[in-house]
């Protein structure tokens, strides 16, 4: 019988109890894994608003839903409300849903588009079957039958981070991922292939494997400090580095979403859970000092805060690898965009997913690993897009934030989206990565970029047909989001905190 193949995971926060928890249900017994953790660092402790992609990955390694929601105080997302980002005193929603639905083989928002410029449609959130069960502050699960209008939307999660991590720790070492807490003092190399063989602890032990999961936060130990792969850094797109965070008393009518509101030097999340509200302003230091960017965050809290605030320091960016050797740097060790869309855990997702595709066996091989950093990086770039996109569609006058990020040239990728957009509204799938049409439109529109045309085929549907058949659509949808229930009593219902 052949040793097991040893996998060792560096660290355990979200990224790396994720990863320990997806290895321990899908790559069988070939393999061992084994996570070490410093109790005396600690995780980075915030995370907790994330997408629809989460409820993939939950299933995918057989997680119960009701069960992970109640243990980690969770509530429902189903879109995120992008406050003052316009313009101060605009709201949108950026829905996990459709706007509308195509007709004649022709997206909604080309009909949309043809009946607002006759004045003769609402603005487009009235046609979103999401953003209505957010205003209304209603959630019920999507059903199953495509032809009904709910069944256009998706969800999320509201979750607390250090309780998803303890919750995936539970499940992975229940499936025999061993747990050794310490800190690692040292990296042993091998002389020639300058591949990892052991990681050192600080009472003596040596931790050796055939692969390495750098799962190690901000200080990225192995793929940045040890292997030396460089650092990308975004910050000329996306200048806030720093975050001052504080939970708050609960909200006894929970939002069924993300509030995001701009600030002069950046902006505030509010994430409703179960047991508390979490809040954070995410700011860039170029502009407030951590004292004013703090002061800011607790006069607008909603309800009382309940800890000191927690200052955190980032840089937007990624390794300009993730896989280097027998080393793959999964979460923050590998980078970091800010969490303005909730994408972080996300990325955390699509390199398990990768790996536990690609992974080898006991050698490296090169194939392999180039087709997992194509596709981390991928996803990366088109995130990137995504968020420069809100930072660039700005009317806003109160601060040198805002006149920076309007008048900086962005990357050409998103330059020719934008171009598309206003020339026909025209958004084409594969260019855009993780986000789908109607979230990139919900930002061009709600940022104050219209379509000056629309394609040429739309105009096959009468006009007259198409402003009927939208208000049919738009009272079906308000009869139907009036009956649902509210979303604190749903959450109550079904995943009460245990
Ligand atoms: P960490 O949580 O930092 O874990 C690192 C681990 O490595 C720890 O266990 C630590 O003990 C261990 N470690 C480090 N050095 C050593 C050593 N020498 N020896 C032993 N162990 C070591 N993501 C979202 O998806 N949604 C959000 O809403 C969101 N909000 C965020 C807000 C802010 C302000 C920030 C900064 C991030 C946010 N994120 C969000 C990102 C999210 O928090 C992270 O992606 C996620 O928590 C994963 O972190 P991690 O596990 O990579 O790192």
């Amino acid at each position: 019988m052949t040793d097991p193949i040893d996998i060792v995971i560096v660290g355990g926060g979200t990224a790396g109890w994720m990863t320990a928890a997806a290895l321990a249900a899908t790559v069988g017994k070939d393999y061992r894994v084994r996570l070490v953790e410093s109790d005396q660092i600690g995780t980075v402790g915030v995370g907790e608003a994330t997408l629809p992609q989460m409820k993939d990955f939950n299933d995918h390694i057989g997680i119960l839903e009701a069960e992970m929601m109640a243990r980690t105080q969770a509530t429902f997302k189903l879109g995120i409300e992008f406050r003052d980002w316009g313009y101060p005193g605009s709201s949108y929603i950026h829905p996990f849903g459709e706007f509308g639905r195509p007709r004649g083989g022709v997206d909604f928002l080309q009909h949309w588009v043809r009946a607002r410029q006759a004045g003769e449609a609402e603005p487009i959130e009235a046609y979103s079957y999401a953003v209505q069960a957010c205003r209304h502050g209603r959630f019920d699960f999507p059903v199953e039958d495509k032809s009904e209008i709910n069944s256009t939307y998706a969800y999320a999660y509201h979750l607390d981070a250090g309780l998803y991590a303890a919750y995936l720790r539970e499940f992975a070492q229940a499936r025999g991922v061993e747990r050794t807490e310490g800190r690692i003092v040292g990296v042993d190399r091998h002389a020639e292939s300058g591949l990892v063989e052991a990681v050192q602890l600080e009472s003596g032990e040596k931790v050796s494997g055939d692969w390495f999961i750098d799962c190690s936060g901000f200080r990225s130990l192995l793929l940045g400090e040890t292997l030396e792969v460089p650092f990308e850094d975004w910050s000329e797109w996306l200048p806030c580095d720093r975050a001052v965070a504080v939970p708050s008393e609960r909200d006894d009518r929970p939002a069924p979403f993300t509030r995001s509101t701009a600030l002069e030097a950046g902006w505030q999340w509010r994430i409703p859970l179960q047991h508390r509200t979490g809040n954070g302003h995410v700011f860039c230091s170029r502009y407030i000092s951590d004292d004013e960017a703090t002061a800011r965050l607790l006069e607008n809290l909603d309800s009382a805060a309940l800890a000191d605030p927690r200052v955190l320091r980032f840089q937007a960016g990624r390794r300009s690898r993730s896989w280097e050797g027998n080393c793959i740097a999964v979460g923050l060790s590998s980078g970091f965009l800010e969490p303005l869309e909730s994408t972080s855990i996300y990325l955390v997702q699509v390199a398990i997913m990768a790996l536990t595709r690609l992974f080898p066996r006991r050698r490296p091989e090169p194939a392999l690993i180039n087709e997992f950093n194509r596709l981390v990086d991928y996803e990366y770039d088109r995130v990137r897009d995504f968020l420069i996109l809100h930072y660039h569609l700005n009317q806003r006058d109160d601060g040198e934030l805002w006149r920076h990020c309007r008048e900086m040239s962005v990357p050409d990728s998103l330059a020719e989206k934008m171009e598309l957009f206003r020339r026909r509204g025209f958004i084409d799938r594969y260019r855009f990565g993780l986000f789908a049409p109607p979230s990139w439109i919900s930002v061009f529109l709600g940022q104050g970029l219209s379509p000056a045309g629309h394609e040429p085929l739309a105009d096959n549907t009468p006009l007259e047909d198409a402003i009927g058949r939208m208000r049919e659509l738009q009272a079906s949808i308000d009869s139907r989001v009036q009956v649902m229930p509210a979303h604190g009593e749903f959450v109550a219902d079904y995943c009460p905190a245990t």
